[in-house]
């Protein structure tokens, strides 16, 4: 790794006012969880259209509850040594906050604290008849589909489907974590994915700088520094540089 790279990433950080992460796939993989849309992934087996709307949810919960089921493995993942880093950052007053695109809540597990999810979390589900919310322990020991507690429908977990918008809340939440970043560290995504694929750009319309980690550098034009490699490896000696 281009140790240069990882020492100019390292001044950055010390020299922003307000530095906040986004993550996305990349950062998982190395927990196990395959990239959704790569090779092996959830979409690779099951058609987007026929299984990733609300729409198809709501025609055939128990159907799209096959796949979902496959979830609460993804779930029971390990942080790596890269979420673990992050939350070394906000400890160390580097770091604002995370906003996510993963819905394995490895961020929280890491020790991170201050995360905006972007696309939900299935770490909790909403009845769609009564409203009532349930936790995963109880989806886990449910047969499936999983059922409320109180008047029997089928449960949809907080995660956003394709179809769906992003929860105003959430683009609150979003844009007061946003507001003033001088710094955004871009890790384990190509940033193609809208609405959170414009974030980058924001931070750099605004006068923001970009570290950007990824396995193959994406964010060309808008990255100050690219440092190419696994996120768990990139974390680790960036966490390292920082603590000299
Ligand atoms: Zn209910």
């Amino acid at each position: 790794m281009d140790q240069n790279a990882i020492k100019e990433a390292a001044t950055l950080l010390r020299q922003s006012g307000k530095t906040v992460a986004l993550t996305g796939a990349g950062v998982s993989t190395e927990s196990g969880i395959p990239d959704f849309r790569g090779r092996n992934g959830l979409w690779s087996r099951y058609d987007p259209f026929e299984y990733g709307t609300l729409g198809a949810f709501l025609d055939n919960p128990t159907k799209i509850w096959g796949m979902l089921a496959e979830l609460l493995d993804v779930v029971d993942a390990e942080p790596n040594t890269g979420h673990i880093g992050l939350s070394r950052l906000e400890e160390m007053g580097l770091l604002a906050g995370i906003i996510t695109q993963n819905i394995d809540s490895l961020h929280q597990k890491g020790g991170s604290k201050n995360i905006v999810e972007f696309h939900g979390s299935f770490e909790t589900f909403t009845c769609l008849g009564c409203g009532r919310n349930h936790l995963l322990q109880f989806v886990r020991e449910s047969t499936m589909p999983p059922q409320c507690k109180s008047c029997g429908e089928i449960l949809k977990p907080d995660i956003v489907f394709f179809d769906e918008m992003i929860p105003e809340s959430v683009l609150q939440d979003t844009q007061k974590l946003l507001a003033g970043t001088e710094l955004l560290l871009v890790a384990g995504t190509s940033c193609q994915v809208q609405p959170a694929a414009r974030i980058p750009h924001q931070v750099h319309n605004s006068g923001g700088r970009i570290i950007e980690i990824n396995l193959v550098p994406a964010l060309h034009g808008l990255a100050t520094v690219s440092l190419t490699g696994s996120f768990a490896a990139v974390m680790e000696q960036l966490v390292r540089q920082l603590e000299e």
